[in-house]
């Protein structure tokens, strides 16, 4: 077994790196790989840049070059369903990309041919996140996660994305991330905590509450590890 653990900035691989002490760092196709072994398993942590593009790239790199058999991806996200709070925790069941638009041709939003609307994030891993959130005693919403390459700051933005993909919370890794993983047949689990809720405070919210949040969700990953290396 060899874990790939991701996050699209510093600030959501910081925490994991500082729990998993010593590590190597290898540079490889424009970005820092780190290796550590953690209770005796292998483990390679990335943060990929913001983006879709960048976390393709990072995904791929950690399968196809690090050989990681299954990836786990922590980090920040826009709540959009209400019950969203700044710090919540919401594990992707699917995911979809909401700036994928070819309905020109009569395809609904976030299809292209040989692909599909959503990608299913990994069954086990989520029954998995659902004891660790049990253990801890923490509430972790299981929802729609719609991913494009926009910060969105915008209710009207916000509600299209609800129309089109009924999603829960949005960022800008979780569904490329996906689509890798799928075609890779690498078992894979997204989880984000809220930094904002995607409205014309996002970017404020963000500023204030990324690092926070950031830390929440590299914790319950970490107890996740936890787990699947027991
Ligand atoms: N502050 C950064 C930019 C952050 S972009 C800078 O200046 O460099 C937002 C990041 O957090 C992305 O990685 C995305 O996945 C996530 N995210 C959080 N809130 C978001 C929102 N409202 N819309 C899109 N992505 C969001």
């Amino acid at each position: 077994m060899k874990i790939a653990i991701m996050g699209a900035m510093p600030e959501e691989v910081a925490p994991i790196l500082e729990k998993l002490g010593e590590y190597k760092t290898t540079k490889y196709a424009d970005n820092e790989y780190y290796e550590a072994t953690y209770k005796g398993v292998d483990i390679v942590v990335a943060y990929s840049k913001i983006g879709k593009v960048f976390s393709t790239l990072t995904a791929t790199t950690m399968i196809e070059h690090f050989n990681c058999d299954r990836l786990l991806f922590s980090g920040v996200a826009g709540g959009i369903n209400p019950s969203l709070k700044i710090g919540d925790l919401i594990v992707a069941t699917k995911l979809s990309q909401h700036d994928l638009d070819i309905t020109a041709f009569g395809h609904p939003m976030g299809f292209v041919p040989g692909g599909s609307v959503f990608v299913e994030a990994d069954k086990d891993l989520i029954a998995l996140s659902k004891d660790v959130a049990k253990e801890l005693g923490k509430t972790v919403k299981e929802g729609i996660i719609a991913t494009g390459d926009q910060f969105v700051h915008d209710e009207k933005v916000k509600q299209t994305i609800v129309k089109h993909f009924n999603a829960d919370a949005l960022e800008m890794e979780g569904g490329s991330v996906a689509v890798v993983c799928k075609s890779l047949n690498v078992p894979f689990f997204i989880l984000r905590a809220i930094s904002d809720t995607a409205d014309t405070d996002a970017s404020f919210s963000f500023d204030e509450f990324m690092e926070s949040s950031a830390i929440i969700s590299a914790e319950f990953i970490m107890k996740m590890i936890d787990r699947v290396v027991e």
